[in-house]
């Protein structure tokens, strides 16, 4: 926990967020700024910075991650997926608290 980190604030339900699934390692709720018909945010519980700072023995957890945006897809029954990590400011971060941006789409009907 850091305790200037909006993440984690919502992590600790000291603000709000619109949540889609939680377990015991990761959190995800709803982008505040949608880019995509579904904006979600997958978000470790644990306070890492950024990709850069994962340990080896925190790999597992990144997996999981993408095991969870495995579940939402189907569970939100998407047709195309982004699964996207920004880096660093040169990278595009501006919250520093490891996340991946899950952007989906829905087939038209
Ligand atoms: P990044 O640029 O990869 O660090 O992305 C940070 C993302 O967090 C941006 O897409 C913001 O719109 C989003 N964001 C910032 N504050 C909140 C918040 N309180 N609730 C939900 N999403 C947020
Ligand atoms: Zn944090």
């Amino acid at each position: 926990m850091s305790e200037a980190c909006i993440f984690c604030k919502i992590i600790d339900r000291e603000i709000p967020a619109k949540i889609e699934y939680e377990d015991e390692q990761v959190i995800v709720f709803y982008d505040i700024a949608p880019k995509a018909p579904l904006h979600l945010l997958i978000v470790p519980k644990a306070h890492i910075p950024t990709i850069m700072d994962v340990s080896d023995s925190q790999m597992n957890m990144v997996a999981h991650m993408h095991k969870v945006a495995q579940i939402l897809y189907t569970r939100l029954e998407l047709a195309g997926m982004r699964l996207v990590n920004n880096c660093n400011e040169l990278g595009g971060q501006e919250v520093f608290h490891l996340h991946y941006h899950l952007l989906g789409w829905k087939l038209e009907v």
